[in-house]
């Protein structure tokens, strides 16, 4: 907070309770009836878990996404995950460099397992 007011940056702490216009923005309709006009508003939805990951139990970290180790393994053997469900840094070729590490690592640990299992691949 103390960083925007040094910047200059005024902070609005009324809640939104609609926006206005009709193929444009025009305004922002606060809390208590005051307009605001404004023709643009930048927006940063709440992100939460996919219902999947719930149903599954998966562990989060303290920001709400899904933990993963190195390997994108999650909390349940087996079950990996990668891209925006992980991190915050969301970008696609974040997501799909971790995509890549986890197919990676879903294949090595399927072979090992196939050839634990004595079968061979050609
Ligand atoms: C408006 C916007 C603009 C962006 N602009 C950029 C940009 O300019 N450059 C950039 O690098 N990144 C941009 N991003 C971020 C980028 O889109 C994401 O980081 C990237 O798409 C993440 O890929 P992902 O595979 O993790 O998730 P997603 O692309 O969200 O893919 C997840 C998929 O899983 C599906 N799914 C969910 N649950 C299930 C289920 N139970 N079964 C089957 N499928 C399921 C969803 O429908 C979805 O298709 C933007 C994002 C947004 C929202």
């Amino acid at each position: 907070m103390a960083r925007l007011a040094q910047a200059r940056v005024r902070v609005e702490p009324r809640r939104i309770r609609r926006f206005l216009g009709e193929k444009q923005l025009e305004a922002v309709e606060l809390e208590d009836g005051h307009r605001l006009p404004r023709r643009m508003i930048f927006l940063k939805p709440r992100q939460r878990p996919v219902p999947l990951v719930e149903r599954l139990g998966l562990a989060l970290d303290e920001q709400g996404f899904v933990r993963v180790d190195d390997h994108k393994q999650s909390s349940m053997p087996g079950v990996y995950v990668a891209g925006d469900a992980t991190t915050p840094l969301q970008a696609a070729i974040i997501a799909s460099a971790a995509g890549v590490t986890a197919a990676a690592i879903m294949n090595h640990a399927l072979t090992v397992e196939a050839a634990l299992r004595g079968e061979t691949s050609r």
